[in-house]
């Protein structure tokens, strides 16, 4: 799988993508990421028309911020689809107003594509023609408003990566499969806190499997 994301802040992800599951993935070119920033892909000005290195302006219609202009990003994308030619690919606008990525959406996406472009907003967001134009599917990660698209594109490339073949390692794909309760603990046994003993549940230390994963089962 390819993640093509295109943003204004590209470094951004250096330090998350390289570390753990995704940064082992990357090594082992399970998956691969590339970035395409808008401003590399400005249309040149016409004849007469004054030099302009901007990739955002106001809003037509009036309203608070900067919108972001729609022809640095459909090109950008123009050049994807030029290197990857008819391989299968998914075009996602990250946006608060967009629909609601879930795991099962993650598996999906998985199974089904080579190639996912995530356009990650700034500002106020996108010109609303680069979604008709694209035919693009807009995805939020939760009810709430971030700053930029960056991070949502961070958690879906992670939610993602996890259900691709031979990312998890064999303890991890068994941790994910098994029944884990929002109750964990690990050593010691026993934890003072102010004058108070804060001790391991009996039944974790038992060794009696089946009680444990009954236990854990009431947990969920
Ligand atoms: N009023 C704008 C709107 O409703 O789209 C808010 C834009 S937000 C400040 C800037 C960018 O952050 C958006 O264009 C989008 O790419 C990203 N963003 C913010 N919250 C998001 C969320 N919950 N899910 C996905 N992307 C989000």
């Amino acid at each position: 799988m390819t993640f093509h994301i295109i943003t204004i802040f590209p470094e951004m992800f250096d330090s998350y993508f390289k570390e753990s599951i995704l940064g082992r993935a990357i090594k082992q070119k399970i998956i691969k990421i590339k970035f395409y920033n808008p401003r590399d892909f400005i249309p040149r000005p016409h004849s007469g028309q004054a030099k302009h290195k901007q990739i955002d302006d106001k809003p037509y219609g009036g309203g608070p911020g900067m919108v972001m202009m729609a022809e640095p990003i459909i090109r950008a994308v123009a050049h994807i689809k030029s290197r990857i030619k008819n391989q299968d690919s998914r075009i996602m606008i990250l946006s608060p107003n967009g629909k609601k990525f879930t795991n099962k959406y993650a598996i999906t996406l998985a199974k089904k594509h080579q190639h996912l472009v995530l356009i990650s907003g700034r500002y106020e967001g996108i010109d609303a023609r680069v979604k008709k134009v694209l035919r693009a599917q807009e995805i939020s990660i939760g009810d709430y408003v971030l700053t930029g698209g960056e991070l949502p594109a961070m958690v879906i490339i992670d939610i993602i990566t996890r259900q691709i073949k031979g990312v998890l390692g064999k303890n991890e794909s068994v941790e994910e499969n098994r029944i884990s309760s929002p109750e964990i603990y690990t050593r010691p046994e026993i934890i003072k806190y102010k004058n108070k003993n804060y001790k391991v549940p009996k039944i974790l230390l038992s060794g009696h499997h089946k009680n444990i994963e009954n236990w854990k089962k009431k947990r969920t």
